[in-house]
C-alpha cells in the first residue's frame, strides 16, 4: 500500500498546488495558485485551518473561487466554515461558488448561510451551477469541467446511484493540472489527465477488483502515467 505524507507540493513556474490532504470518508482540502490568485477545490474539514497556516487572514480573503467536484462530506465539509470566516472577517471581492448541477449539498448550504446571516454578508456570492462540460475562464485560469463516474449506495446498502460528480482541468499559462475528484476508471478522466503538467488521481478503492465509485491502485497509475507528473490521493490507510 501506499503511504503518502501530506501536503503533497507540486510547481511549475507561476503555477503550483498543495494539497493539504485526500483522506477517503475524512477530508480533502486542495489549494491551487495561479500567479497570484489563489482558488480552492474540495474544501473538505480543516481547510480553515489548512489555509490560515498556509497565509494570512487578508490573502485567505482574497480566495474569490471554490470549486467543487461532488457532494460528499470529505470534499465539502470545511464550505460553510469558509463562508462564515469571510463574513466575520469582512470579505469584500465577491466569491464564486462551481459545483456540479444536482449538488443539493451545496445548495443547501448556499441557502442557509444566506438564511442565518441574511443582509450581514459583506460579499457576493455568486453560484456557478456547471451543466456541461463548456470550459470558462476566472482570474487568468482557464477551467474545464468533466463529468466523471462516482456512485454511491442507497440505504439498503445494495442498491447504487450516480452523484453529481465532475473532475476538472485547470490551464494556465500553458500548464495544466487535471484533478479527477472521486470516479471510477473513465474515459473523460483518461482523456483530460492526459499530457498534463500535474495528475491528481484517486486511488480510492481498496482491492484489486474495479467499482464504480473508486479506482484500483493499477487504475489510478496508469492514468497518472499518462501526465508528466501525477499524484496519488484518497488512498484509503
Ligand atoms: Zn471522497
Ligand atoms: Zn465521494
Amino acid at each position: 500500500m501506499l503511504h503518502q505524507k501530506y501536503p503533497l507540493k507540486w510547481h511549475k513556474k507561476d503555477f503550483s498546488t498543495k494539497i493539504f490532504c485526500s483522506i477517503p470518508n475524512i477530508a480533502t482540502g486542495i489549494l491551487i495558485r495561479a500567479g497570484d490568485s489563489l482558488l480552492v477545490v474540495d474544501p473538505g474539514d480543516g481547510i480553515l485551518r489548512d489555509l490560515n497556516k498556509e497565509m494570512i487572514p487578508k490573502k485567505i480573503l482574497t480566495i474569490s473561487n471554490l470549486y467543487i467536484t461532488h457532494g460528499h462530506h470529505d470534499h465539502i465539509g470545511g464550505v460553510w466554515a469558509l463562508l462564515t470566516y469571510m463574513r466575520v472577517m469582512n470579505k469584500k471581492n465577491p466569491l464564486a461558488i462551481h459545483f456540479p448541477v444536482g449538488c443539493v449539498e451545496i445548495e443547501s448550504i448556499y441557502n442557509a448561510f444566506k438564511k442565518v446571516y441574511s443582509k450581514t454578508i459583506p460579499y457576493k456570492i455568486s453560484l456557478n451551477v456547471i451543466t456541461g462540460s463548456k470550459s470558462f475562464k476566472r482570474n487568468g485560469v482557464m477551467v474545464k469541467p468533466f463529468p466523471v463516474i462516482h456512485k454511491e449506495y442507497l440505504h439498503d446498502g445494495v442498491t447504487t446511484k450516480q452523484v453529481p460528480a465532475l473532475g476538472y482541468k485547470f490551464t494556465f499559462e500553458d500548464l495544466k493540472i487535471c484533478y479527477g475528484g472521486d470516479t471510477a476508471y473513465c474515459t473523460d478522466l483518461v482523456k483530460n489527465a492526459k499530457g498534463s503538467d500535474l495528475a491528481i488521481i484517486e486511488a480510492g478503492h481498496d482491492d484489486d477488483t474495479p467499482d464504480e465509485m473508486h479506482m484500483t491502485l493499477k487504475e489510478a497509475k496508469s492514468i497518472g502515467q499518462s501526465a508528466k507528473d501525477y499524484f496519488l490521493v484518497h488512498v484509503p490507510d
